[in-house]
């Protein structure tokens, strides 16, 4: 039997809000979407008030988690801060969380903002994939990257953090949704020896890139904290592209260990890197170096290297700004066919020349975490 919209309706009026009056009366409901068993909407609110409104989020999941059908719900806290009102510090609770709208730089000898967050249970290292823009290659990079690291024995999961784009799902073929296990939480997708988890395998693209700003970071930490992700090594975290209030406020809020960084060769590509460099500083966030996507050209025939951007560019400019350069990967059309028909390269072709790239960037940055991964 399928979940309706009014069955959702008649469980969240059973939850009282800190106005006094039922939640489905406090006019702070976005539209509620239902498909296939899986409820999302959020639940919008002033700054100040955010935190009173923590518990009612929670009481609202669970009510309809309650409904016979539901397997999965994702219900965000969504604070929006008024034009000239100071950001409030950004906090966060098990299963949802809020973003201010905006975010600052904190003072020279202030805590670094990461110190506010908790560390996820079991997972020795959080990184981040990130790019100054889209289509340069970042989630192909972040999940051979991520294989790489598997390759050299450690245990590796996925987050696509995308949700304006996911691409997970089309770059590892998976279909499939996640199962909820006895605590609620949702299993990541096991493949390649990967646990893999994306707002793509919940919702419809479409669905994704209506999501509002604060929506965004609501629903990464849930797929962060409300994800059975077991003992990981390693958690790689797809970012999405930019370096705007979005991505700074996905920086700030996330327990990560180091940053990466991918750019294409091309100028402007390397200016956007340097944004993304520059917003990993402001929140503390050491950047574990820059690789360069679509450095060459390989003939897929022939195997010759063709210079067509010029050389050296990504890893001079990494040099310039002081952080590791971590290497070239070539534009090659086997990268190509093999993300996009969902058998990356690293796991499809593992003797060629360019899963042995990927693994040489993933033993610098497995060599860069080597004190927090043994520590746990
Ligand atoms: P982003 O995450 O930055 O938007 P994607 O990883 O989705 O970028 O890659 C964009 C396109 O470029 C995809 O079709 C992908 O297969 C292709 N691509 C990425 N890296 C390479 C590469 N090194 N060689 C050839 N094609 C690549």
């Amino acid at each position: 039997m399928s979940v309706t919209q009014q069955q959702v309706l008649e469980q969240l009026a059973g939850v009282t809000s800190p106005r006094g009056v039922a939640l489905t009366n406090a006019n702070v409901l976005s539209p509620i979407t239902v498909s296939d068993g899986k409820v999302f909407f959020s639940i919008n609110v002033d700054a100040a008030e955010a935190r009173a409104w923590e518990s009612v989020r929670a009481q609202a999941e669970s009510a309809v988690r309650a409904i016979p059908g539901v397997t999965a719900a994702m219900i965000a806290l969504t604070a929006e801060r008024k034009p000239g009102t100071a950001s409030p510090p950004p906090h966060r609770h098990a299963g949802g969380g809020v973003a201010p709208a905006s975010t600052h730089r904190p003072p020279q000898g202030a805590p670094s903002p990461m110190s506010r967050q908790a560390e996820i249970p079991g997972i020795a290292a959080i990184i981040a994939v990130a790019s100054g823009k889209g289509g340069v290659g970042k989630s192909t990079t972040a999940l051979n990257l991520a294989l790489g690291l598997r390759d050299l024995g450690l245990r590796v999961g996925l987050l696509d953090a995308d949700i304006y784009g996911p691409s997970v799902p089309r770059l590892t073929g998976i279909r499939e949704k996640p199962a909820l296990n006895d605590d609620k939480k949702m299993i990541p997708i096991t493949r390649f020896g990967l646990s893999i988890m994306s707002i793509g395998f919940l919702v419809e693209e479409d669905t994704a890139m209506i999501w509002r700003g604060p929506m965004v970071m609501s629903a990464l930490t849930q797929m962060l904290r409300d994800v059975a992700w077991g003992t990981l090594d390693v958690l790689v975290v797809d970012m999405p592209p930019g370096t705007g209030d979005a991505q700074l406020t996905l920086a700030q809020n996330v327990p990560l260990k180091g940053a990466i960084i991918i750019s294409t060769p091309q100028d402007l590509s390397l200016i956007d890197a340097r944004r993304g460099l520059a917003m990993f500083r402001k929140v503390n966030v050491p950047v574990l170096g820059i690789v360069e996507n679509m450095s060459y050209f390989q003939c897929p025939h022939c195997g010759t290297r063709s210079d067509i951007f010029g050389h050296g560019g990504a890893r001079h400019e990494a040099e310039r700004l002081g952080v590791p350069f971590l290497g070239e990967i070539p534009l090659h059309m086997a990268i190509r066919t093999t993300s996009d028909s969902g058998n990356p390269v690293v796991d499809s072709e593992p003797d060629g020349p360019h899963a042995a790239i990927y693994r040489a960037i993933g033993a610098k940055v497995r060599d860069q975490l080597r004190g927090v991964i043994a520590a746990a």
